[in-house]
């Protein structure tokens, strides 16, 4: 028997501005999209795999975000203490994805070894790859190497049981997405190999990139193993999933936080 996960996304920060022009080619500049950042976390049992740090609070008003929640408090609200997590799962290096490694004192990290590669040679001379990512949590990440606190992916792979690892590069060179086992079904976290269903539904190509082709390729493998059900997939910053999933936490204005993305949407989902 596989065993299954409950899957959740807490949502920690929006952009309730941000225009299709700002986020693909040839996108409209009068259509607003909104923005949201998730991390993410499975938990089956007293297993937990945190997936992704989110963003770091104090670099995103300079970036025009809106931090709403820390990650230890997101955390906290649904019974887990940061600081005690033991796994860390990093689809990719971008800003908004690695802000907390700290917050993870005890935590051992996984990585694709194309994604660290990338963040430490050539491909950041390029000031336009380069912009996606801050030097000092790049620089972190290297302290774990030595702190013998990370391990290299490589590709494809089973990362536990009932979560498999599928390399979907282009975005970044190692952007990695999770096929993972619930109670309702296989569920994709594409992360953000598909930023909104939209993207992957039309094939956009999204402005930040490190090589456009094998980007649009990882969208429609995306596509594939979902094979035509959109509840399948939990794309990295599609606000439309923290209104179609059930929240069990809030802010105190209500809006939802820790949604769990493994149970069946509560509203319908617009393509
Ligand atoms: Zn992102």
């Amino acid at each position: 028997m596989t065993k299954n996960w409950e899957v959740y996304a807490f949502r920690y920060a929006a952009m309730p501005e941000r225009y299709e022009a700002e986020l693909f080619i040839g996108g409209r500049p009068d259509a607003n999209w909104g923005m949201d950042y998730f991390f993410w976390m499975l938990r089956s049992g007293t297993e937990v795999i945190v997936v992704d740090t989110g963003a770091n609070a104090a670099k995103m008003p300079a970036k025009g975000r809106t931090p709403l929640i820390s990650i230890e408090d997101a955390l906290a609200g649904v019974g887990v203490k940061a600081e005690d997590v033991s796994q860390v799962f990093l689809t990719h290096a971008h800003w908004d994805h690695i802000g907390n490694l700290d917050s993870f004192p005890k935590a051992h990290f996984w990585i694709q070894q194309a994604e660290m590669a990338s963040i430490t040679g050539p491909d950041m001379t390029f000031a336009k790859i380069r912009g996606a990512y801050q030097a000092d949590e790049v620089q972190r990440l290297v302290g774990l190497v030595y702190e013998d606190r990370i391990t290299f992916l490589d590709g494809d792979g089973c990362f536990a049981d009932g979560v498999d690892y599928l390399l979907m590069p282009g975005h970044s060179a190692g952007q990695t997405a999770l096929r993972i086992s619930t109670t309702s079904g296989q569920l994709l976290l594409a992360s953000d190999a598909v930023h909104y269903y939209r993207e992957a539904a039309e094939e956009l190509c999204f402005l930040a990139f490190n090589d456009a082709k094998a980007m649009l390729s990882s969208l429609r493998r995306c596509k594939a193993e979902i094979a035509g059900d959109w509840d399948r997939m939990i794309p990295g910053h599609d606000p439309q999933v923290t209104w179609r999933y059930p929240a069990e936490t809030h802010l105190s204005n209500g809006d939802p936080v820790a949604l769990r993305v493994d149970l069946a949407p509560i509203k319908g989902l617009e393509l």
